[in-house]
């Protein structure tokens, strides 16, 4: 949460719609109603990849209270909907513990295939891209909106009501240098911000920077506060802006 906490989610059993999962790995807002997260944070730079292999052990998680509906990672199955990551496994492959830990059924939404797959595999790999090439990035992403269409068609909810299926999902993208001071030099206009908003459809383009917003766009849609450490007025110049920069 190097950027703020969008939902002033806190982790009380009285706030089951707004709950705070923090792991090392990365901090949650999950919406146990939803079955989902709201939205998910995490930081990426060069040291958090490495060897690990892929875990694919999808979950409960075991931090949720024990008063909220277990997402399972039966959950899912024959939905038509991938079992899509927001913190990516390919973000985390330091130690085995912190690529598992992507496979927590509360870091999943019900992603369209096409959007999973193409879409939003290639921005995920554009970003470890940027990070390769000595970049860092603090990543915000989130869904929002009910009903989407995946293989089996359009659906609002799966698991029996208990997960809903997301309209919208975006994601947020500071890219800065790699270095210290990361707040100072973000509101300094250091970074680049990229903000993304997709239909979780089977019909999604898969050319990501497409789909590139403004932070304020996502703000609207969802009624969050992204990047709210840093001060306000840094926050309303950048939020307002649209990256158009060609996507290399
Ligand atoms: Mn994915
Ligand atoms: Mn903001």
């Amino acid at each position: 949460m190097g950027l703020g906490n969008p939902s002033g989610a806190t982790a009380s059993v009285s706030s089951p719609t707004n709950y705070l999962l923090v792991k090392p790995q990365f901090a949650i807002g999950y919406n146990a109603q939803r079955g989902t997260p709201t939205w998910v944070s995490w930081h990426l730079a060069s040291t958090d990849m490495g060897a690990a292999p892929r875990q694919d052990d999808f979950r409960p998680d075991p931090a949720l209270p024990r008063e909220f509906y277990s997402v399972t990672r039966n959950s899912y199955s024959g939905s038509g909907f991938d079992k899509g990551h927001n913190c990516p496994s390919a973000d985390r492959t330091r130690e085995l513990d912190d690529n598992s830990a992507t496979f927590l059924m509360t870091n999943m939404i019900p992603q369209a295939a096409n959007n999973n797959q193409r879409t939003w595999s290639s921005l995920e790999e554009w970003t470890r891209a940027q990070v390769q090439r000595g970049q860092e990035v603090y990543v915000l992403m989130g869904s929002y909106g009910k009903g989407g269409t995946g293989t089996a068609g359009f659906k609002t909810t799966i698991d029996n009501g208990h997960v809903t299926v997301p309209a919208r999902v975006w994601k947020v993208l500071v890219i800065l240098p790699e270095g210290t001071n990361d707040v100072q030099r973000i509101a300094a206009g250091q970074a680049r911000l990229l903000a993304v908003d997709t239909p979780n459809d089977q019909s999604v383009s898969p050319d990501w920077s497409q789909y590139r917003v403004s932070v304020d766009a996502i703000e609207a849609a969802t009624g969050l506060d992204l990047l709210s450490k840093l001060p306000l007025a840094a926050q309303d110049r950048l939020e307002a802006l649209v990256d158009t920069a060609p996507v290399r």
